[in-house]
């Protein structure tokens, strides 16, 4: 029985990666010295895996920026503007620097070019760098590294299995340049797959995976040809008798992930592939559907502790269920993680300051493939004083899980009604007392929340969390940040003011740190995309709020004007999606349980005289599951989280929200749903373009759609402004709109926030003369 792994994260256990790139982008690395640096992270990785008893240590998992953009150099097929050409205009061959023109726009050497759009693998917090293709684009190998780190890893004496996306994912993935069928240019792609593998074949491969998480997807017919075709395909070319006397015969695993693949069962199984893996924490129901239908010369990779979160496994549970099935295929089952772990910190080890109990609960991607092995150690019996050890360790970590209930909280949720998620009245008779008690003029004025988080607020912070300043020094000074923002928006004229949120360094943590039932790491960063990491906040326990938050904050700014300041919250769903949740309870009860928290603050706010407050949510779409058919569940348990957080309030105070992603066709019910009075939303780069789902669906409520681009230095004009407005005014009635920028100014400073604001309230005031 095989102990298999999928993919092992590369940031490295103190984000190695992370800052040598920062540097060489600075030019305060050479490449050499980079390189370096990703060389000693793929041994040490390479190393822990072969420790723990991985036999086929996978390679090409490693990436300088994302795989999939590797995978784009290896297939050649890299966007023309980020390459580099001769002084006779012949393409020079891609090397590093290419994949960081291609991410990021530019790189040490060579040309700007505006960089590649990158977005969400799949349901992850994970970014890849989406494939550019034109029409009758021909692949072919264009870069060498996966190679190399074949011979590299062989050299180490390590047997090595090579990963990557499948053809079909790679395509699905893809963007076209213009309009035609992706599809038209498998049999390009798939004959270059087929040279690749010759290529492992000759090095002398014996397994490859290739990752086709579209197997989750709901295929269309075409599509589940494309699969079906491509993989008869290489099939063909890896058993050809001029190929096979190259080398070893390739043993394809196919490796599905994130959701299940029943409903594609019955032609999966039936693919030329020598293995397959399945997501089994995902989905356990496949396991006994594909284990009934497993080839005798297939394998069946069981995809069994989770490689999504961080909590230990409970070993002996998952190997009584797969006791009868692992006595039945012997070797042919192999034990991995349900997908790459990627997504998981990369080691406990570091970690000095949690509680032993937490510690004792959690396993991060070192730790799993420890997991694996134990699990290994379980299912075939045979080192029984390690039995003992194993058994009794998880009935303690029962024991502990056994504590996260706070009974207060259990009880609060048990007793919720259906009247507790919904307002009084409706927004049509709501929005009249809001409007009569407010007095704002037509197209009021907003902002999102943050200001500029200078590097005097950051060194404050810091200062303070190492303890060089007492807690009320710190206190005053974001008092003053907070006077100061109140000033700068009262001078430019806007007409709801934010405090700023100076206290805040993350829009999660902040909040995290306050509540009950979360916990923080010092160390467990997970990659996002190139060198950006997030370290998501632990949900360990029941979660409640024992004091109240921004209260204090938000009072000092409302005293400082007549004018409304907007009471500003992170939302029970965003909360939620940021966190490493429990996997005890659902996420449905951990979001009410975050929802009622955040109740009780909007209640306290409105208590202290906030007569508008935002509850955030930008991580709303993010939670959608993989499926469309399960989509109405999530969305379900997603908005009534959502309403019962800010349906603690008199109809005459305003309830705001926030999303920042560009998507909103396919939810725009939900989010009507969510009955918010207000919701800010970004659409300056899509030129209004996004208002049109709410415009078709007629939306009710009041939307502020953002007029202009916080993401770029540049001052919007007032021309600029007052055209997006027009347009905006084009699909949703004028007294609906409010403005706003696009998202929170966190990330720009005073100098360019100041006269873009000055610029759309001179807008906003030109428009409403002309009504
Ligand atoms: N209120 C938050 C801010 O302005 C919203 C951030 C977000 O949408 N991601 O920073
Ligand atoms: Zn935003």
């Amino acid at each position: 029985m095989k102990i298999a792994n999928l993919g092992f994260p590369r940031i490295g256990r103190q984000r190695e990666l992370k800052f040598a790139l920062e540097k060489y982008w600075r030019g305060e690395l050479t490449q050499a010295e980079l390189v370096q640096v990703a060389d000693e992270l793929k041994r040490t990785h390479w190393q822990w895996q072969a420790d723990a008893g991985v036999e086929l240590i996978p390679v090409g998992d490693f990436a300088y920026y994302d795989q999939v953009l590797t995978l784009s150099a290896t297939l050649n097929a890299l966007p023309a503007r980020h390459r580099e050409k001769d002084s006779q205009g012949n393409l020079l061959p891609i090397c590093l620097d290419t994949l960081f023109r291609v991410a990021r726009g530019r790189a040490p050497s060579g040309h700007q070019a505006c960089a590649a759009e990158m977005t969400k693998y799949f349901n992850t917090n994970y970014h890849y760098q989406v494939p550019e293709l034109y029409e009758g684009q021909q692949f072919s190998i264009g870069f060498e590294q996966i190679f190399d780190e074949v011979t590299q890893a062989q050299q180490l004496g390590h047997q090595v299995k090579p990963v990557l996306l499948g053809p079909v994912s790679y395509l699905h993935l893809s963007k076209t340049l213009s309009s035609f069928d992706k599809l038209s240019l498998l049999p390009s792609l798939v004959k270059t797959y087929a040279e690749i593998l010759q290529r492992f074949a000759a090095q002398g491969v014996t397994w490859v995976q290739l990752d086709e998480p579209v197997l989750g997807l709901d295929l269309s017919p075409q599509w589940q040809q494309a699969v079906q075709w491509s993989y008869a395909e290489l099939n063909k070319e890896l058993n050809s008798e001029q190929n096979g006397s190259k080398g070893n015969k390739i043993n394809l695993l196919l490796a599905s992930y994130y959701a299940s693949i029943a409903h594609n069962q019955a032609w999966v199984s039936e693919l030329p592939v020598a293995g397959l893996h399945i997501d089994l924490v995902t989905a356990p129901e496949q396991l006994s559907l594909f284990a009934s239908k497993l080839k005798q010369d297939q394998v069946l990779s069981l995809g069994v502790i989770n490689g999504r979160n961080v909590w230990a496994a409970d070993l002996p549970a998952i190997s009584t269920s797969l006791a009868k099935l692992v006595t039945e295929l012997e070797d042919r089952a192999w034990l991995a993680p349900s997908c790459s772990l990627l997504h998981t910190p990369v080691t406990l080890e570091t970690e000095t300051k949690l509680a032993p109990e937490l510690k004792a609960q959690l396993a991060f991607a070192k730790e799993k493939l420890q997991e694996l092995k134990d699990l290994r150690v379980l299912l075939l019996g045979e080192n029984s004083g390690r039995i003992d050890d194993l058994i009794t360790a998880n009935l303690s970590l029962r024991k502990l899980k056994a504590q996260a209930e706070d009974k207060a909280v259990t009880a609060r949720v048990a007793a919720l009604t259906k009247g507790d998620s919904e307002r009084n009245l409706a927004y049509g008779e709501r929005i009249k007392l809001q409007r009569a008690s407010l007095k704002l003029p037509l197209l009021p004025t907003t902002s999102i929340g943050s200001f500029p988080q200078t590097p005097a607020i950051r060194g404050l912070r810091s200062r303070w969390r190492k303890g060089e300043i007492t807690e009320s020094a710190y206190q005053d000074q974001i008092r003053q940040v907070t006077q100061d923002s109140i000033k700068r928006q009262l001078d430019i004229g806007i007409d709801v003011l934010v405090h700023g949120e100076a206290e805040r360094n993350d829009m999660v943590e902040y909040f995290g740190e306050q509540l009950a039932g979360f916990a923080f790491t010092e160390f467990a960063w997970v990659q996002s995309y190139g060198s950006r990491c997030v370290k998501p906040p632990l949900i360990y326990a029941d979660v409640s709020r024992p004091t109240p938050m921004t209260v204090d904050i938000t009072s000092y700014a409302q005293s400082l004007t007549s004018k409304p300041v907007k009471g500003m919250l992170t939302g029970p769903v965003t909360i939620l999606h940021w966190s490493f949740a429990r996997e005890d309870i659902s996420r449905e009860m951990i979001a009410k349980q975050i929802a009622l928290a955040i109740r009780d603050e909007v209640v306290d706010l409105e208590r202290a005289g906030i007569r508008i407050i935002q509850i955030d949510e930008p991580a709303f779409r993010e939670g959608l599951p993989i499926k469309a058919s399960d989509w109405d569940d999530y969305l379900a348990w997603a908005v009534n989280a959502f309403r019962l957080s800010a349906s603690g309030v008199k109809d005459s105070t305003q309830i705001h929200t926030h999303m920042c992603y560009s998507e909103f066709n396919e939810t725009i019910a939900a989010i009507a749903a969510m009955d918010a009075d207000v919701i800010t939303i970004e659409t300056s780069r899509s030129h209004m373009d996004l208002l049109d789902a709410f415009e078709d669906f007629h939306y009710p409520n009041d939307i502020g759609p953002g007029v202009y681009d916080i993401h770029s230095p540049n001052t919007p004009t007032e021309d600029e402004i007052v055209a997006l407005i027009n347009k905006a005014a084009t699909k949703i009635p004028v007294k609906q709109l409010w403005v706003n920028p696009d998202c929170g100014l966190k990330t720009r400073t005073w100098d360019e926030v100041e006269p873009a604001l000055k610029n759309m309230v001179a807008a906003t005031k030109t428009l409403r003369r002309s009504l």
